[in-house]
């Protein structure tokens, strides 16, 4: 059991500028990066004529409209699949949730273009060839090369938007909608290659065949290396093994994972692993879960809500279950911090990173105050933990329980409906301009608890967040 000297953690300086300046450059990275390779197939477009092309105001215009429209879709389907490679630039530069929220925008950019090419490119030859359209179409699909693995790249890929619409996903369940969202890759290396052996700007020029190929290539790698490699050496490396489970709060569980040097794992309070408990058939699934405690000592802990088969099994373990983890990922540490003081909340199971945070982060007494919204006292995680925080840390605790608020979107539960969202936070915090706050729970919820602290004066720049969805 921890004493109150374990949980006080060594001071650290704060608010140093280089704190902040890291998560600054990492993103300045990864934003030259995606507009350096952009700007190149542009310049490949116009230095391809594109531009005379454009202007010729015939065939060739919508010819070349296709060419540039497919040129950009290609090059943010590369990004589709680098961007869910787990590449440190990406993951650091724009955290899990801003890659996710990149991955959907570039996504849709990226089909809406590729509908664009087919249309704009098989109108173009129709046009100058003065071919009927469909005519032209059959043509493309069966006398070019490439084109009928691009045709059936195309219609994986459609299979795949078509599956992560809202309303449809709904009904699928994860691992089905998983499953079917990883055919994207067969898509897109069946629909590339037509690229090189038709493209113009790539059959008349060694160099970008050469770029584009190489581009992949470093793609293809990535992928194997930071989401099979990484994961495979470091699991091996730590040797990690489930040493307890215990029961937290109603619906929740807690699992306590240990193995050699963890520390050198260099997970930081408020980041998350995927997990994989090898534990029988199924383990190949994996789940991502938060780190529930300071990670800086010789353990791991994660603590779920039982929501399905996944988090199900996790009541199962038993210790000296072996432990496979890809991570850390996520961006919602300390690094982040600008003021001296903290305001945590967070819903559900998303109190398990804010109580890691504030096992870890330096803070006077009652310089830290942690909400809590759970469905009644009995459902909440973490709880001796946070008593603990509380006694030894001068950790403030608000509880806020029971139903939703019968109308609107408020973050606020039913018994404070006659709270204005805002005026709440300065309640409870006081002058907000001195807090980092913390947000973590359902999307709807920190959406409404953001916008109330933007309406209370708070600084985009110090709400961070994680959102336990992908
Ligand atoms: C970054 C992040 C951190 C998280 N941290 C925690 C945590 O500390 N504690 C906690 O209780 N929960 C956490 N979650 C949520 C947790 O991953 C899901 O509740 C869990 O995976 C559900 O799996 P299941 O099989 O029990 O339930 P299911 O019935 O299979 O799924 C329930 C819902 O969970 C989501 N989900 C299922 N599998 C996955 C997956 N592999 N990846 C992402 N989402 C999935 C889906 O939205 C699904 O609708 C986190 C999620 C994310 C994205």
């Amino acid at each position: 059991m921890a004493t109150l000297s374990t949980l006080a953690p060594a001071p650290r300086p704060l608010s140093a500028p280089a704190r902040r300046l890291r998560p600054t450059l990492w993103r300045l990275c990864a934003v030259t990066l995606i507009w350096a390779t952009s700007l190149f197939v542009l310049a490949l477009w116009v230095s391809g004529a594109g531009i005379q092309s454009l202007l010729a105001f015939d065939g060739d215009t919508l010819t070349t409209l296709g060419r540039l429209t497919g040129l950009v879709s290609a090059n943010l389907l590369l990004y589709q699949v680098l961007l869910m490679a787990r590449v440190p630039v990406f993951e650091h530069g724009f955290g899990r949730d801003g890659v996710t929220r990149l991955h959907r925008l570039v996504g849709f950019w990226s089909f809406w273009l590729l509908m664009a090419h087919l249309v704009l490119i098989t109108a173009g030859y129709a046009v100058t060839s003065h071919t009927d359209v469909l005519v032209q179409a059959w043509d493309f699909v069966w006398d070019y090369p490439g084109m009928l693995l691009a045709t059936a790249g195309t219609a994986l890929l459609i299979l795949v938007v078509v599956t992560s619409i809202r309303r449809a996903r709904r009904r699928l369940r994860y691992e089905s909608w998983h499953l079917l969202h990883l055919y994207g890759y067969l898509g897109v290396g069946l629909a590339i290659p037509h690229m090189l052996w038709t493209g113009a700007d790539f059959t008349a020029s060694a160099g970008a065949t050469m770029y584009w190929w190489g581009l992949w290539a470093v793609t293809a790698a990535c992928v194997l290396w930071f989401r099979v490699a990484v994961p495979l050496i470091r699991s091996a490396r730590h040797g990690l093994r489930v040493v307890a489970v215990s029961r937290d709060g109603q619906d929740g569980v807690s699992v306590r994972v240990a193995g050699r040097d963890v520390h050198r794992l260099r997970a930081r309070a408020g980041q998350f692993f995927i997990w994989r408990f090898l534990d029988g058939p199924g383990w190949t699934r994996g789940h991502p879960f938060s780190l529930a405690a300071d990670p800086s000592g010789s353990e791991l802990v994660i603590s779920a809500r039982r929501v399905g088969d996944g988090t199900d099994r996790l009541a199962e373990l038993r210790p000296g279950t072996r432990v496979m983890v890809e991570g850390p990922y996520g961006h919602m540490t300390g690094e982040r911090r600008s003021g001296s003081r903290l305001l945590m909340l967070g819903a559900g199971a998303g109190v398990a990173p804010l109580v890691a945070l504030l096992e870890s982060e330096p803070y006077a007494p009652g310089e830290a105050i942690l909400v809590t919204r759970d469905h009644s006292a009995g459902h909440g995680l973490r709880r001796a933990e946070i008593d603990r925080l509380v006694l030894a840390r001068g950790v403030v605790h608000y509880t806020l329980h029971g139903r939703r608020a019968a109308s609107g979107t408020s973050w606020v539960p039913a018994t404070h409906a006659q709270w204005d969202g805002a005026r709440l936070l300065q309640r409870i915090a006081g002058d907000l301009s001195a807090y980092d706050v913390y947000l973590c729970g359902p999307i709807p919820w920190m959406q409404s608890i953001r916008r109330d602290l933007r309406r209370a004066g708070v600084d985009a720049s110090r709400i961070h967040s994680e959102a336990f969805a992908v």
